[in-house]
């Protein structure tokens, strides 16, 4: 791949940059703001390296068909299927929200073994992370979508909150959301200002995670500035993106 010197963003046709994090409990006053994704010429570099990862159905949309790729890419304008599930999800050793078993405490085989190296460096410096949600399968999904669009009055409403099923990458099983008791175990945006959140930044990539949805860059992700969310990408993958304060979308557009 050759290096892309500009920055060029992905051409957003959904009208609001919204978090794909809700869940039970629903921290829905994350994403409150309603940032207005401008459209914006797609770059054709960017367009080639992720065209060659997703085929279209019937209806138009577009399905991703990588999946089990660490570095595969799901956002609104990629699909994965109803029937998609990781298919070795497993149980990471950290600190959960919850006490119980709950499918969202899963992750794939290789992120989850990542995140209990990254949570053990944490508490080695006495920094207190919680895992919240990891992952969320497209039955789960789909019933949280449509109880906030029941609450919303509306699809395009409950978007702003949530992501439609098929579209979030809790169902990849490669990300998790992150809180701490400071947060009272919410996910909101301060949480990137306190030291739990700061240093959750600092030293992700070095065990192959991404602040999947950095501040300044909802036009290319799609996505409102998530400090909580972290993604696994791989070593090499995320410390580039990390080093260059990119995407995992300019990253595949190199
Ligand atoms: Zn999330």
């Amino acid at each position: 791949m050759g290096k892309m010197r500009s920055i060029a963003a992905f051409v957003l046709l959904s009208a609001a940059i919204t978090g794909g994090c809700s869940s039970e409990p629903v921290s829905e006053h994350s994403n409150t703001k309603q940032q207005e994704a401008k459209q914006q010429n797609n770059s054709p570099k960017t367009a080639a390296a992720l065209a060659a990862t997703v085929t279209t159905r019937g209806n138009g949309t577009k399905e991703v068909t990588n999946m089990l790729d660490t570095l595969v890419v799901v956002n609104k304008q990629r699909n994965m299927g109803a029937d998609y599930e990781p298919p070795d999800l497993v149980e990471p050793n950290i600190p959960f929200s919850i006490e119980k078993k709950d499918p969202k405490k899963l992750m794939r085989k290789e992120a989850a073994a990542a995140l209990e190296q990254l949570f053990a460096q944490a508490k080695e410096e006495h920094i207190d992370l919680v895992g919240q949600s990891a992952y969320r399968s497209y039955a789960t999904q789909q019933a949280v979508f449509k109880r906030l669009t029941k609450k919303y009055g509306g699809e395009q409403e409950a978007n702003k909150v949530s992501s439609h099923p098929g579209q979030s990458e809790h169902q990849t099983g490669l990300a998790i959301d992150i809180t701490s008791h400071r947060m009272g175990f919410t996910l909101e945006e301060k949480f990137g200002e306190t030291p739990e959140g700061i240093w959750l930044k600092e030293h992700a990539p070095k065990y192959g995670f991404i602040i999947r949805y950095p501040k300044g860059k909802e036009e290319i992700t799609g996505y409102s500035y998530e400090p909580w969310h972290i993604r696994y990408v791989g070593k090499e993958a995320a410390q580039e993106i990390a080093s260059k304060n990119s995407t995992l979308e300019e990253y595949l557009s190199q």
